[in-house]
């Protein structure tokens, strides 16, 4: 079935008003693909920033992070109500930044994906082995237990996007091959079709994640589970809009 081609960009800890404004300017006079999904995760402070000089529709805008909370005594957190509030429609969930640098762990990435979810804002989840694991041979072990501890609690995969990101090809410039990603990107599916049910896994879109830039994005457009990428350093460069225009 056709899943639509879905491009997230990851700008993580990086960007001011000036260089915000210029990224979205550049996004904006793009002729972007009407049937690409594209969305744009800055930091949460510019995120009222980016809602209001974004022009083109087909552009959502994404948290990097958010709170298993409504609101509360939770200092430094942000609740996605209150991204809502901002105009915002998606999240991050589980980078894995976070989960090494922060330590979150798969159960509490697994809450946060399921109280966005309940509050209405989308999820682009991260999941990826590290190098060690890579070498260990575990990739899809390690893939289905950050995966299980979501279905575990959320049954409505509807409005998740899974992004596979092995750990050593993020911020490396050493990209997954495309037959690497394409075979973890299967066996991700094979995985959840048991945990979700076919129906469900069949619809799902797996992006994929690491150095992914304007140059390689199009090596990947005949692999079949590939429906899409989670951009970081080139999502703040002009070949973003390669990458969004990769599958013309
Ligand atoms: P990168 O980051 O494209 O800079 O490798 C990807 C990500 O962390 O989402």
């Amino acid at each position: 079935m056709a899943r639509t081609f879905f491009v997230g960009g990851n700008f993580k800890m990086n960007g001011s008003k000036e260089s915000l404004t210029q990224i979205v300017d550049t996004l904006n006079k793009a002729d972007l693909p009407a049937n690409v999904e594209v969305v744009i995760a800055p930091p949460a402070p510019y995120i009222p920033l980016v809602v209001s000089e974004n022009t083109q529709k087909t552009v959502e805008v994404s948290a990097q992070n958010v709170f298993d909370k409504a609101s509360g005594a939770y200092t430094g957190e942000i609740s996605p109500q209150q991204l809502k509030d901002l105009g915002a429609t998606w999240t991050l969930t589980g980078h894995s930044e976070r989960r090494t640098i922060i330590k979150e762990s798969d159960e509490f990435v697994a809450d946060k994906t399921k109280f966005a979810l309940d509050s209405g804002i989308k999820v682009i989840l991260c999941i990826g082995e590290t190098l060690e694991e890579r070498k260990a041979g575990v990739t899809i072990e390690v893939c289905a237990r950050q995966l299980d501890a979501v279905s575990k609690i959320v049954s409505d995969w509807t409005n998740i996007v899974v992004a596979y990101e092995p750990v050593w090809a993020i911020g490396t410039g050493l990209a997954a091959t495309p037959e690497d990603a394409q075979d973890t990107h299967k066996d991700i599916r094979a995985h959840l079709t048991k945990t979700i049910g076919a129906e469900q896994a069949e619809k799902v879109r797996i992006l994929y994640g690491g150095s992914v830039n304007g140059k390689n994005a199009p090596e990947f457009r005949d692999k079949a589970d590939v429906d899409g990428f989670l951009v970081g350093g080139a999502s703040l460069k002009p070949e973003f809009i390669d990458i969004i225009r990769s599958r013309l």
